[in-house]
């Protein structure tokens, strides 16, 4: 499994890229940066984009890449396939409401055609096990002001687990100690030990709360962390925080990232 990291923070600066993965070169996980990071011609290759909640920084490029993509279809490329969005039915309902409303962005699920639309949409229930491109996904309830999934993603028996937009919870962690091959783990880290009420009003963790939440796995230490939506303007504060949690095989995401999973 290959992850390539198209952004990992929770606010945009200049240079800094907000939340969005790229798995196996297919699959998106949330939407914050894929047409600031990639390509038209990887743009094109994207198929599906599993959604964990609909907050603006996870959904704003799926504005532009179906725009990218609708352009493709009326130059008369029918190759130019739909990409399927996954989440919860309420967050697709969201995005039919008040993201793709024909008010704030085209409804690109009925452009060009009703029938034969640039984005379809595809609905899961927490726990559903989802076949994709070779690609077993899963989401998993975690806690934020919106609802909210985390993905467990497996792949020829190696198993990743991203946390998604989380404050303190339970569930995932018992999902990651049940995995046989759990390779690495994405974790949610947005704001310093000084904003921890603001974190937990806002389902955020800051490194001291993160630590806390890793205190739950079984096995920590012998797979790799990565933390992920820090607030870029606090990023130097945080990694002296970091650090001195001590953790093992613990470290920040960074933005030209790509993670290769083997079993
Ligand atoms: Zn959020
Ligand atoms: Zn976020």
């Amino acid at each position: 499994m290959k992850i390539r990291i198209l952004g990992c923070y929770g606010g945009q600066l200049l240079g800094f890229h907000l939340t969005s993965f790229l798995i196996n070169d297919t699959i998106l996980l949330d939407a914050g940066s894929p047409t600031e990071a990639l390509t038209l011609e990887e743009q094109y290759k994207i198929e599906h984009i599993f959604l964990s909640h609909t907050h603006l920084d996870h959904i704003k490029d799926i504005a532009f890449l179906a725009d990218n993509r609708s352009l493709k279809r009326w130059s008369g490329e029918s190759d130019a396939s739909a990409i399927t969005i996954h989440s919860l039915q309420v967050n697709l309902d969201t995005l039919s409401t008040h993201f793709l409303n024909n008010i704030v962005w085209p409804d690109f699920t009925k452009i060009p055609t009703k029938k034969d639309g640039i984005l379809k949409m595809q609905s899961f229930q927490a726990e559903d096990k989802i076949e994709v491109n070779g690609l077993t996904i899963t989401p998993i309830e975690v806690n934020h002001p919106v609802p909210c999934t985390g993905f467990l993603l497996d792949q020829d028996g190696a198993q990743v687990i991203f946390t998604a937009d989380t404050g303190h919870t339970d569930r995932i962690w018992e999902v990651a100690n049940a995995q046989p091959n759990l390779r690495a783990l994405i974790v949610d880290c947005s704001f310093p030990n000084s904003c921890e009420e603001l974190a937990d009003i806002s389902g955020h963790l800051t490194p001291q709360g993160m630590a806390h939440e890793l205190r739950k796995l079984n096995k920590l230490g012998t797979f790799p962390i990565y933390l992920y939506h820090m607030k870029p303007e606090t990023l130097t504060v945080m990694a002296s925080e970091v650090e001195a949690e001590n953790i093992p095989h613990l470290r920040m995401l960074t933005q030209v990232d790509v993670l290769t999973i083997e079993a």
